[in-house]
């Protein structure tokens, strides 16, 4: 008699293909060429077992890494735009020379019990960052919120489940990818962190972006993308456009906190996230369009 699937596990599958249908995916594929029901575990296998191979789970593939010499293919290259700076003058962050040798535990260590700005007084815990200290991918957010003053760790939140779960779609884990916010303190009821915090805390988001060396850096929501750009254009003129921020490739898209009130939104999220795969050489499966 085949076997079931259990209903823990059935519940998983029915919440990932939720997740994918707000991101607007609605028809997956068999991959033909991936011997499915071998490697699936025998829990997994249903019957009927074309109703399986119709809805196998999407399995994103890394590609083998392109040649150092011509690092993206014509077809998949950004145009890179730089923004027009704002009117004050150069950004202050082009003009900082990157530290030698600077790694994530002189920054964590350089920063200590922080009270530079006056979100220390509030906060319980700072979060620094977290994730692989070479990431090909660093994603940065606003600042903490209550889970994360909590916890000590950047996204774990309800917003931070949703970029788990994005990180996920995109064939990663969020070991893969190192995550970090602009500023390292909770701002008390979430409320945006104000212009001094920012300038304060900033130069640490600098030095670990430039410690950490990506390929590419996502800004999650208007706050990450105005602070490191230094621009007061609002985020929907330039979201999922190839931009620049000292010499590496910089793409702006939605905060995850406004897709939880905004869910028709996770479809340009996902059109953007597509984008920073193909940077990676990280497969984009075919039907999953948005
Ligand atoms: N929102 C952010 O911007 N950062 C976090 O770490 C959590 C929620």
């Amino acid at each position: 008699m085949a076997e079931r699937i259990p209903e823990a596990l059935q519940k998983k599958i029915t919440d990932r293909l939720h997740f994918y249908e707000d991101l607007g995916i609605r028809q997956f594929y068999l991959d033909r060429s991936a011997p499915l029901r071998d490697s699936l575990p025998p829990a997994v296998l249903t019957s009927p077992p074309d109703t399986t191979e119709e809805m196998p789970l999407p399995k994103p593939v890394r590609k083998p890494e392109l040649p150092k010499a011509a690092p993206f293919a014509a077809a998949v290259a950004p145009k890179i735009s730089p923004l027009p700076l704002p009117a004050a003058g150069p950004s202050l962050f082009e003009s900082i020379d990157k530290i030698a040798d600077d790694t994530l535990l002189k920054i964590r260590e350089d920063l200590g019990e922080c009270t530079r700005c006056k979100l220390h007084g509030t906060r319980h815990t700072i979060v620094f960052g977290d994730g692989n200290p070479k990431a090909e991918l660093v994603f940065v957010g606003e600042g903490p919120g209550a889970d994360e003053d909590a916890q000590g760790l950047p996204f774990v939140g309800r917003a931070g489940k949703l970029l788990t779960q994005m990180i996920e779609a995109m064939g990663l884990q969020r070991k893969d990818v190192y995550i970090c916010n602009v500023v390292k303190c909770r701002p008390p009821e979430n409320r945006q962190p104000e212009e001094d915090e920012v300038s304060t805390c900033s130069p640490f988001l600098l030095r670990q972006i430039d410690a950490i060396a990506p390929k590419v850096i996502v800004c999650l929501g208007a706050v990450a993308a105005k602070t490191l750009l230094q621009t007061n254009r609002g985020i929907s003129q330039f979201r999922g456009e190839w931009l620049e921020f000292r010499g590496r490739k910089l793409l702006a898209t939605y905060h995850p906190a406004y897709l939880l009130r905004n869910p028709p939104a996770k479809s340009e999220v996902w059109k953007d996230l597509q984008k920073v795969m193909a940077v990676l050489g990280l497969e984009v499966k075919k039907g999953k369009s948005a």
